[in-house]
């Protein structure tokens, strides 16, 4: 027997993934006076993130720094005025106005990554700074200023506390009334104006017939929407945590949230975290590989991150790797998000692709999707749009991928 819902009157949303894309979606939804249930595959201890879930660890970048794309700038702007928002409503601040300092191994030229960001945030009165070689050494002196000749700081920019912030999410989505549910969400399919969802929760399996139903699964919503498959795929992608034997060059006032050359490169990476660490990432194609069960870095990868470290950060070239994860984008072919209802099922709507840059919208995601869920016309969707056969290469330039 399905089941019903106990709130009669009101709409049912049930919303498979508590990632940022579901739990700001249920935030949303339950605010606007739906009966949510919110579905993940957490442990029995309770509303934990769930550890692959890319929304966790211990930070991600928020900036709003974006090349020659006015739109997404545009976008992120707005996100970052609700982190503002958000930190005034956490116990703690959570987000962290460390800077983003965007390094480019060559001066900057008309269309680079860097030279586009930096424009377009000065043409937008925003108070970017150019870093050259003697400012580098003068006040990021971690950094080999003899390889960078050009780059800029966006003091606006910073990081989040990403597994914190979604815990605390998940707090208030609780304390709003929405409804979590430990298990896995099977299936889903069109059911009248609605969907029925199967979920298995407690070794017994049910259908739940709703008015809605929001795919946030990550990188496995093309598990439940098969029809996604070629468009966003689940992409592996490397982190380190580095203990440096001399923490001081990398307190946040000297070395704030990085991209060294990110385009052609990849690297990126934060500054020392209250726990000893420096964390470094590589943003480029990634590998594939499976969600459940990738846990190994490719083979080559620690000898490249060395060869980088000993040539642009020497402070960590020996430093000890004290953790190692494999995170998965749920990556988009042209970089942006799905967020839609199904063309031929309304009562579907899928929130996904966040990419390798979902985190930083969390403050509007929720609005966005339960637009998409009530069809309310929202400008930010149209690029966002259910969008099949879209051509790869929209997205900034990544560095190659690191096939295992
Ligand atoms: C290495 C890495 C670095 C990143 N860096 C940044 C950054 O610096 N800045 C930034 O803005 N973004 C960054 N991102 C991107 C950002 O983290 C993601 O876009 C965002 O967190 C995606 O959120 P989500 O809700 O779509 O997915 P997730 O956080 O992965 O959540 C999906 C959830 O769905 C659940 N789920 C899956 N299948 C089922 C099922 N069948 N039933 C029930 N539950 C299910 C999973 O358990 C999971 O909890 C990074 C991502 C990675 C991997």
């Amino acid at each position: 027997m399905p089941a019903r819902s106990r709130h009669p009157a009101a709409p049912h949303a049930l919303v498979a993934g508590a990632g940022i894309f579901g739990v700001t979606a249920a935030l949303e939804l339950r605010r606007r006076g739906w009966r949510v249930q919110l579905v993940d595959r957490w442990g029995s201890g309770g509303a934990a993130p769930h550890a692959r879930a890319s929304t966790t660890d211990v930070s991600k970048v928020i900036r709003m720094d974006y090349g020659a794309d006015r739109w997404l700038t545009d976008l992120a702007a707005e996100a970052m005025a609700g982190w503002e928002g958000w930190n005034r409503r956490f116990s703690l601040p959570l987000f962290h106005r460390a800077g983003f300092l965007l390094l480019s191994e060559s001066p900057f030229e008309a269309g680079g990554f860097e030279e586009a960001s930096f424009r377009t945030l000065s043409e937008l009165g925003r108070p970017v700074e150019r870093v050259g070689p003697d400012a580098l050494r003068r006040r990021f002196p971690a950094w080999n200023a003899e390889r960078y000749a050009d780059g800029y700081l966006n003091p606006e920019a910073g990081w989040a506390e990403s597994g914190a912030v979604l815990a605390t999410l998940l707090e208030w989505a609780e304390a709003s009334g929405v409804e979590p549910i430990g298990g896995a969400v099977e299936g889903v399919e069109p059911f009248g104006h609605g969907a029925r969802v199967v979920v298995c929760a407690d070794e017994e399996r049910r259908a739940i017939e709703v008015d809605a139903a929001v795919v946030a699964a990550g990188a496995w919503s093309n598990r439940l929407l098969p029809q996604l498959a070629r468009q966003v795929e689940a992409r592996a992608m490397p982190v380190v945590h580095l203990r440096p034997s001399d923490p001081d060059p990398f307190l946040p006032q000297r070395f704030p949230v990085w991209g060294a050359d990110i385009g052609r490169t990849g690297w990126y990476g934060f500054p020392l975290h209250p726990e000893g660490f420096v964390k470094i990432g590589h943003h480029g194609a990634g590998w594939s590989d499976d969600p459940d069960r990738a846990d190994a870095l490719p083979e080559g990868f620690e000898s490249r991150l060395r060869a980088f470290l000993a040539d642009a950060l020497p402070g960590l070239a020996q430093a000890e790797i004290v953790h190692r994860r494999v995170c998965f984008y749920a990556d988009a072919r042209d970089g942006d998000f799905w967020i839609d209802r199904l063309p031929d099922a309304p009562g579907i709507v899928v929130a996904t692709g966040g990419s390798g840059h979902g985190f930083k919208f969390g403050p509007i995601l929720g609005a966005m999707i339960a637009n998409a869920v009530e069809g309310i016309e929202d400008r930010r969707l149209h690029r966002f749009r259910w969008r099949p056969g879209v051509a790869p290469g929209k997205e900034e330039a990544r560095a190659e991928g690191l096939e295992p």
